[in-house]
């Protein structure tokens, strides 16, 4: 028999995974959104939303968090997913799972984006938001919050009141990873929600912040691929880079200011390589450059 655990803020019980349009708090999913199984479903959901039907942005956008919210087309991470989401880490056995992809976070018109990597077992896939629930995700909001781009201080679960200002949080792959690695098809696979994503924002995007050398190369590809201008050689990673990815008038895209950030892992925050100043001080560029251009 399937577990019914409480919501920790709500109270309200939910089975683990979380079935789409039960009542979690900001689930975008209903029972009847369509999930992608296939490399090919992925492609064909996210790019339909890209024909301008949608009433706005928001709309499209709304449709297509809800969209990666019920994809089942790695079966790998699918199992993976929902093989936490059942067998809990004993510190959350009394919780509901999320055990569903993350989608992107924050406002529709955003003009700075944070790309991470892929959620994390313990955090977004439990807690349904991303970087939400684990150190990581303390660290980059306490630092968010400090520059003015997050409501408040920590984020610990999708019903805590925090919201992003003029930011939105993404992940180049949307379930969790085993050992926090992907696979190439895996990266190839999910390509196509950030892409659909990039262009969805493409009107307002002016900053993307991206935590770590492999979030880099994949926040590179990603804008190469959504029609921006990607240098080369590639430029290198480092705390602190900066790059111009050169837009296109013809399809609606600006010059967006790439930054690179020290990933917040417990790694990198226990041994002092990134100090809460550091994410500070890329952060408030981020903010100061983005208050420079227009929506
Ligand atoms: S990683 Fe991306 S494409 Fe693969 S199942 Fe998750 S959301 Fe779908």
């Amino acid at each position: 028999m399937t577990e019914v655990l409480p919501h920790p803020a709500t109270g309200q019980p939910f089975a683990s995974p979380v079935p789409p349009g039960t009542g979690w708090p900001g689930d975008p999913a209903t029972a009847e959104t369509p999930a992608a199984t296939s490399a090919a479903g992925v492609r064909r959901l996210a790019t339909e939303l890209l024909d301008g039907e949608a009433a706005s942005t928001e709309a499209a956008l709304g449709e297509l968090d809800a969209r990666v919210s019920v994809c089942r087309a790695c079966p790998r991470l699918v199992r993976w997913r929902e093989d936490v989401a059942e067998h809990k880490r004993a510190s959350y056995a009394a919780e509901p799972y999320w055990g569903r992809p993350i989608p992107g976070w924050g406002p529709a018109d955003a003009r700075i984006m944070i790309v991470g990597l892929a959620p994390a077992a313990q955090g977004g896939n439990r807690t349904g938001r991303i970087f939400t629930g684990d150190r990581s995700g303390d660290w980059l909001f306490a630092s968010l919050h400090r520059v003015g781009l997050a409501a408040q201080a920590t984020s610990v679960d999708a019903a805590d009141g925090q919201a992003l200002r003029d930011t939105r949080m993404v992940a180049t792959v949307r379930c969790a990873p085993p050992q926090n690695r992907p696979t190439p098809q895996e990266r190839a696979t999910c390509s196509s929600w950030l892409d659909a994503e990039l262009d969805l924002l493409a009107g307002t995007v002016r900053v993307a912040v991206t935590l770590g050398a492999v979030g880099w190369a994949a926040t590179l590809s990603a804008f190469g691929g959504a029609g921006w201008e990607v240098p080369r050689p590639r430029p290198r990673f480092g705390h602190g880079a900066e790059v111009l990815l050169p837009g296109s008038a013809e399809r609606g895209r600006h010059d967006v200011l790439l930054l690179g950030s020290y990933h917040p892992s417990q790694h990198n925050t226990f041994t002092g390589r990134l100090t809460g100043a550091m994410l500070d001080e890329v952060l408030g560029r981020a903010k100061q450059e983005a208050a420079t251009m227009p929506r």
